[in-house]
């Protein structure tokens, strides 16, 4: 069909803005024979959910029992059958380790809290340990520090692999390389992009860091803004780390395949994407005071990415207005909770509301 500008207009059951690992999570959980657009002005998955971390830090990231735990445990427990259904559909190797992390005591004013988490896991989860200076060195002998809590079950992914298998799934769906433009509502949801219109009676913003930029084109604002990270990924052949350490000045150190380790991340309010020198400094400087020998690794690249970050951490899964669905604000965890969320929001746009998801309402939003 043609509009009177001459734009195209293509009808879809469902249009998704945002490739990212949520966009990708939940159009992998709908019916194939609903037909989809997803729209991104970047390749599929390589902004936030390019740099992460890939870990599956469910208990790393809690103090307290909340919805927000809830929902990560669950979906950590997820994860190990979609890799392995992704693995066999794709033939992707995503490289799933459940060799545990270790929360690392960075500095003593990070005690009480260190403390804290350390209770609330251990009184949830038998297998939580408290480790002392010979006990951390025993789990790994160059680690160096005071004490830290071994977490056997907070497993990683090779993040950038997993988003890649979720897109090559997605064949029966329309992929637009380009930015949308605007947002129109009348009885459908019109979206434009460059020389062409699409048309939807349903709608998912799952655009990260910019989701607030398309939902202030109907007139809602929304609260998420980006959380800019750095990240160093290097090479270090004699090294074998098997958990990943993570210390409670959020720099961290995932060991991947073929001895090749990704340090992170630094954290700056920013949604512009870009790595600083002091940055880098930050991350080799702070791993290294957990790991002395990755002084001798070599740096392969750096890179960085914007986390979706909301006030109080709070994450939106909503359908906001009639069929316009919101999944955002997944801040650290957008990894780990994927498949969660791919699996309730795909059964919301269904129409069918899982009652945790009534802890990730859109309650501050105003037009
Ligand atoms: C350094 C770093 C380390 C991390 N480590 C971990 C970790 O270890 N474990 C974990 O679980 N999580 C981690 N995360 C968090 C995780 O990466 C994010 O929560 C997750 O990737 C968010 O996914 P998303 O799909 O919402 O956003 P994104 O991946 O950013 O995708 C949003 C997409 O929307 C597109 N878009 C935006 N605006 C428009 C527009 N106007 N038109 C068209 N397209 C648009 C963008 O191009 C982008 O591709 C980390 C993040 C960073 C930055």
């Amino acid at each position: 069909m043609l509009t009177n500008e001459g734009d195209v207009i293509k009808k879809y059951d469902l249009i998704i803005v945002g490739a990212g690992v949520i966009g990708l999570s939940i159009a992998r959980n709908l019916p194939r024979d609903l037909s989809i657009a997803v729209i991104d002005r970047n390749e599929p998955g390589r902004r936030a959910s390019y740099a992460a971390g890939g870990m599956l830090g469910a208990q790393n990231e809690f103090y307290e029992d909340n919805a927000l735990y809830r929902l990560s445990m669950a979906g950590r427990a997820m994860m190990p059958e979609v890799i392995s259904q992704l693995e066999a559909e794709t033939g992707h190797q995503i490289h799933l380790k459940q060799h545990g992390l270790i929360k690392y005591l960075s500095c003593m004013e990070d005690q009480p809290l260190f403390e804290r988490q350390f209770h609330f896991l251990s009184q949830t989860d038998s297998n939580i340990r408290q480790l002392n200076t010979k006990e951390l060195t025993q789990l790994h002998p160059g680690i160096t520090g005071t004490s830290g809590i071994y977490i056997p079950d907070d497993g990683q992914i090779d993040a950038a692999r997993y988003t890649r298998a979720l897109k090559a799934t997605l064949s029966h769906v329309d992929f637009y390389h380009d930015e949308v433009l605007n947002i129109r509502k009348s009885d459908d949801y019109t979206v434009s992009i460059h020389q062409q219109q699409l048309q939807s009676a349903k709608l998912l913003i799952a655009a990260g860091a910019w989701s607030q930029d398309l939902l202030r084109m109907l007139n809602i604002h929304l609260p998420v803004t980006g959380m800019r990270g750095e990240v160093c990924y290097m090479y270090h052949p004699t090294l074998h780390l098997r958990p990943s350490l993570f210390g409670t000045n959020g720099c961290y150190i995932v060991p991947k395949a073929n001895h090749h380790y990704l340090i992170g991340a630094t954290s700056q309010p920013d949604r512009e994407n870009y790595v600083s020198d002091s940055g880098i400094a930050w991350l080799l400087e702070e791993s290294q005071k957990m790991l002395p020998s990755l002084a001798a690794g070599e740096i392969i690249r750096t890179y960085s990415g914007v986390r979706p970050f909301t006030r109080n951490h709070q994450l939106y899964l909503d359908e906001c207005s009639e069929g316009l669905y919101v999944a955002t604000g997944h801040y650290r965890n957008g990894i780990l909770l994927s498949a969660i969320t791919g699996h309730y929001m795909a059964q919301l746009i269904l129409g069918r509301r899982e009652p945790l998801l009534d802890h990730f309402r859109i309650k501050e939003l105003t037009t």
